[in-house]
């Protein structure tokens, strides 16, 4: 993973010649007036640890797993939203950790939370380094140090049980690696997120991830029927049926809990036979509001494809959703929507049912190229994103969600928003996830870099986040919560709702050194 950007840098994406014109022409985008820091030129903050702390964490994980040399730090510092890039991009190394420490097991974790709450250090779980909340940047403040604790030494598949279709993972396993080694059995989870080459199964858990495939496979907390979490208490291990009745469900308490409550050590997961046939087509619609129409009648209807998505004008006319094909806009194209099959012989009579509704409703089809196209550069838009900051254009995406009767409203709410605070920006979006009840809105913001790209764009998201919350949204529907939408989830659950959350983080960890600062503010700390 590119330290300053996303991933394999062997894959960076030029600027299509007609991207970089409309950027500077219709967006006012120029050069930025600095270069980027190079990696040596980052800058980071002297360790804090103590020696005798340091002592003990090798004590725990062996000398070879406490790592506190600049490449482990800097590759440790904050996730992947654009203020984070744009900040290692200044050579900002202010939030990194001061050693990062591998752990090979749930004992250990255990202990590293132990050794850590005696001599009061901040615990950061970090499984990909892909949030864009700011899930991974601890509030230093009333702490001796801060440690990110690298879960990428759990990665094994623990067990398949096949007749109950449901796999014992471990959850440092990346999303590539976890599909691979399903795939040797037969099966699949079917979480297919834009991070898919570098987030791992345990911060889909900790963050509620959802992927592409959402439609067809579920939420990624969908997937968990169980888990085992350490925390600076001791183990919880949720989750001995299917279903139950037995009280309320524990493990929504851990999901989402980003950290803040526990470590997530194994994970069993509810996995699906890899299926034998996956077709992607295109379909148009004359509007937004027809498309949307259109998904919601099919998923009330049940004629749900796995993946299942609506650009809007705007994303179209940029062919953002196709990213392998960006090139000249091109007006008048109303609006595209992606419809995947993935399965067995259901699909021909899916794929005619989806039809059906979707003609009936004003869709025209497109045929299978749009569809391929949108598979083959489903994972490439965020190396797009370096080069538009390189460029001088600052790129965000945002995310809501909201029943079907009020998604206008929210649609609205957003795009107006982004424009009294950013001036005149390109803002695309796409119906993302859907629901019988509704569905989710995944915004890309583009707009000229100002002298401060950063608060240029904290200022913004401050704003829309307020008009998302008025807006009768969800502050998120699958990035989570972080630091960067703590007050408006705050809001969104109101005071007793973050009370719940509070008290249950005192009671698992009574130290507060799991992630402070992050879902839930540190009950006296300022930041
Ligand atoms: C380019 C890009 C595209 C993205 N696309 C999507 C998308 O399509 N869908 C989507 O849902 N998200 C997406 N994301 C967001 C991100 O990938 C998800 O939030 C993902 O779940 C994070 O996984 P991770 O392994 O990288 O976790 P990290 O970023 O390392 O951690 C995320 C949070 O979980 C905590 N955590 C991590 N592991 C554990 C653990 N084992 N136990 C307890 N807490 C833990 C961390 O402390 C942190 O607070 C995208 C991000 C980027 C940069």
């Amino acid at each position: 993973m590119l330290w300053s950007g996303w991933g394999d840098p062997a894959k960076a994406a030029d600027l299509p010649e007609p991207i970089r014109k409309l950027l500077h022409e219709v967006l006012g985008v120029r050069p930025p007036r600095g270069r980027a820091a190079d990696f040596g030129e980052v800058r980071l903050p002297a360790v804090a640890l103590s020696p005798l702390v340091l002592t003990e964490l090798r004590g725990v994980v062996g000398a070879d797993h406490v790592r506190f040399d600049d490449d482990a730090r800097i590759r440790h510092t904050r996730g992947k939203s654009t203020p984070d890039l744009l900040r290692m991009r200044a050579g900002d190394g202010s939030d990194a950790p001061d050693a990062v420490v591998l752990p090979g097991s749930h004992e250990e974790v255990l202990a590293v939370l132990a050794t850590c709450a005696a001599h009061r250090v901040a615990v950061v779980p970090f499984g990909g380094g892909t949030s864009v909340v700011g899930g991974l940047v601890a509030s230093r403040q009333g702490f001796a140090g801060v440690v990110a604790l690298d879960l990428a030494r759990l990665n094994r598949l623990v067990a398949v049980d096949r007749e109950s279709m449901v796999a014992e993972m471990e959850p440092g396993l990346r999303a590539p690696q976890a599909e691979q080694l399903l795939a040797g059995h037969g099966l699949t989870l079917g979480h297919f997120p834009q991070s898919f080459e570098y987030a791992t199964l345990g911060g889909f858990a900790a963050a509620r991830s959802s992927g592409q495939a959402s439609a067809g496979y579920g939420r990624f907390d969908d997937m968990v029927v169980g888990m085992t979490v350490a925390t600076p208490r001791g183990t919880l291990d949720l989750g001995r049926a299917p279903a139950s009745a037995a009280g309320p469900d524990l493990r929504q308490v851990i999901l989402g809990s980003e950290g803040a409550f526990g470590v997530i050590t194994s994970l069993r997961l509810r996995v699906r036979p890899a299926p034998a046939e996956r077709v992607y087509e295109g379909w148009r619609f004359e509007s937004f509001a027809a498309g949307s129409a259109a998904l919601r009648r099919l998923v009330q209807e049940g004629a749900v494809p796995t993946v299942l998505r609506l650009s809007d004008e705007t994303e179209t006319m940029i062919g953002l959703a196709r990213p392998s094909e960006i090139g000249a806009p091109s007006a008048g194209a109303g609006c595209l929507a992606i419809a995947g099959y993935e399965g067995f012989s259901e699909v021909p009579a899916l794929r005619e049912r989806v039809a059906a509704v979707a003609s009936g409703l004003g869709g025209v089809y497109l045929g299978p190229g749009p569809g391929e196209s949108w598979a083959h550069g489903r994972y490439s838009a965020p190396y797009l994103r370096d080069s538009l900051l390189a460029a001088g254009a600052t790129v965000e995406t945002l995310e809501t969600a909201g029943f079907w009767s009020n998604l206008p409203r929210l649609y609205e709410a957003v795009r107006l928003s982004l424009h009294a605070s950013l001036g005149s920006p390109l803002v695309m979006c796409h119906i993302s996830h859907v629901y019988g009840t509704g569905a989710s809105l995944y915004f890309t913001v583009v707009t000229a870099q100002a002298d401060d790209p950063v608060g240029q764009w904290e200022a913004a998201k401050r704003s829309v986040n307020e008009a998302i919350v008025t807006a009768g949204g969800t502050i998120s529907h699958h990035h989570g919560v972080g630091r960067d939408h703590r007050e408006a989830h705050a809001f969104e659950i109101g005071d007793l709702g973050v009370e719940i959350l509070r008290g249950i983080k005192d009671r698992l960890d009574p130290g507060g050194i799991l992630n402070p600062g992050v879902l839930v503010a540190p009950e006296k700390s300022v930041s």
